[in-house]
């Protein structure tokens, strides 16, 4: 059995990174940049004015009262031809180009016009309310970093950029099959010993959540040449999710059924709790994840395991903080394994968090998982710990979209 960290690592190091495609940037939020990104203008381009007010030369306004001549205006967009004289002013809006000669700009409030004369009220220092050139980012400048996910800040930025498109991962195709005899689709009519299948639409969503494309195969049979057959249809996928089917019962096939087919194992076993049969390996050429078939250790262990593949196939970089909370009551040593134990999450007065974790951990309980804030994580061997401490969590709320 290994630990969760280096199955992990085990399973990031077997992906490459996928394709790439270009995309205009209102296709692209929650995409991950394939390459570095550079700016192609200066923002702004010339030193512009950062309020209404007058453009002035610092010399003329270091005492107040003071009365200028006004020449013309300087709006957003367009210029004022001419030079700024000593003793003279012009008009200047916000985002307006600092006229020649002017260094500084006066607020509008500060001032008392009449007529060809401003009388400015207030002494400024030099280079108040200007925005230099290039104060925002210089045109060359690389802002964007390949692996970031993009968000709306991101593409606003690139705009800004002046960079319409931008070239990103295409999202990996990840064929996902539910086994098990006992399944019948939702929306189905189960018989007396049936149930239905929930981690196949949950494993769908969580992959789109992920930044992936699901390819569904389905509901197979614990039979072999069934299960084989279905996980055919998973050639040309960039991975292959199989639920269930992964532990030690003798209708636990897919060891036995994909083996002829050219399974090769890396390991099976991680030291989880919920999740512990977990299997990885190669079909081919094509990655293999085996998940455990309750859907609480299923919906786990694609936070922790899949989540990981997925962004090591989108050459995503890490974005996620750690996040604490206190506990908000006792829980006994662990043992060997890693926990992530379903918790209410709630703020006292002070805004810190507590996390409570729920008495029952039953891996096959899902609506206790929907309705949990967050998971309290337990490394393995961890000692009794008070109510009070801080522990690590996964936060529903702060944590992955759409999980
Ligand atoms: P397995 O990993 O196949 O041994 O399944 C473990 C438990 O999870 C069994 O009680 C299964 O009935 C249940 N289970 C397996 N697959 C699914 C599924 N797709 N949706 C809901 N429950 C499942
Ligand atoms: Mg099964």
């Amino acid at each position: 059995m290994i630990s969760v960290d280096e199955a992990r690592q085990r399973i990031a190091a077997a992906m490459g990174p996928v394709g790439s495609e270009v995309l205009p940037l209102d296709q692209a939020l929650g995409r991950v940049l394939a390459e570095d990104v550079a700016a192609r203008v200066s923002q702004p381009p010339v030193a512009v004015s950062a309020m209404d007010g007058y453009a002035v030369r610092a010399a003329d306004v270091q005492s107040a009262p003071v009365t200028l001549r006004r020449g013309g205006e300087a709006p957003a967009g367009g210029s004022y031809p001419g030079k700024v004289k000593a003793g003279e002013t012009v008009r200047i809006f916000t985002g307006g180009p600092l006229p020649a000669g002017a260094d500084t700009v006066v607020l509008q409030e500060n001032t008392e016009a009449s007529g060809a004369s401003v009388v400015v009220k207030q002494a400024s220092a030099l280079g108040r309310h200007v925005r230099g050139a290039g104060l925002d980012f210089q045109a060359g400048q690389v802002l964007l970093r390949a692996g970031r996910r993009l968000r709306a800040r991101d593409i606003g930025l690139a705009a800004a950029m002046n960079v319409p498109a931008l070239q990103v991962r295409k999202r990996p195709r990840v064929a996902v099959l539910s086994t098990g005899s006992e399944l019948v689709p939702a929306g189905g009519t189960p018989g007396p010993n049936q149930i239905i299948d929930a981690n196949g639409p949950a494993l769908a969503a969580v992959l789109r959540s992920f930044g992936a494309e699901p390819v569904t195969l389905g509901i197979a049979r614990d039979d072999v040449a069934v299960l084989q057959e279905a996980a055919a249809g998973a050639r040309g996928a960039d991975l292959l999710l199989t639920l269930g089917g992964a532990s030690v019962g003798e209708h636990d096939l897919i060891q036995k059924a994909l083996g002829s087919q050219g399974l090769a194992m890396d390991f099976w076993k991680v030291a989880i709790r919920p999740g512990k049969p977990l299997m990885f390996g190669r079909l081919g050429d094509m990655p293999l994840l085996g998940l455990p078939g309750n859907p609480v250790s299923a919906l786990v262990c694609a936070l922790v395991f899949v989540r990981a593949a997925i962004d090591a196939l989108l050459g995503a970089e890490a974005d996620r903080e750690p996040v604490t909370a206190i506990l908000g009551r006792d829980l006994d040593a662990n043992d060997g394994r890693q926990d992530y134990l379903r918790s209410e999450l709630g703020r006292r007065a002070d805004g810190s968090l507590v996390a409570t974790p729920l008495a029952r951990q039953d891996s096959s309980m899902l609506a206790s998982l929907a309705s949990s804030g967050c998971l309290v994580v337990r490394p393995p061997n961890a000692p009794p710990l008070r109510a009070g401490a801080m522990v690590p969590v996964i936060p529903f709320s702060l944590g992955p979209e759409g999980f």
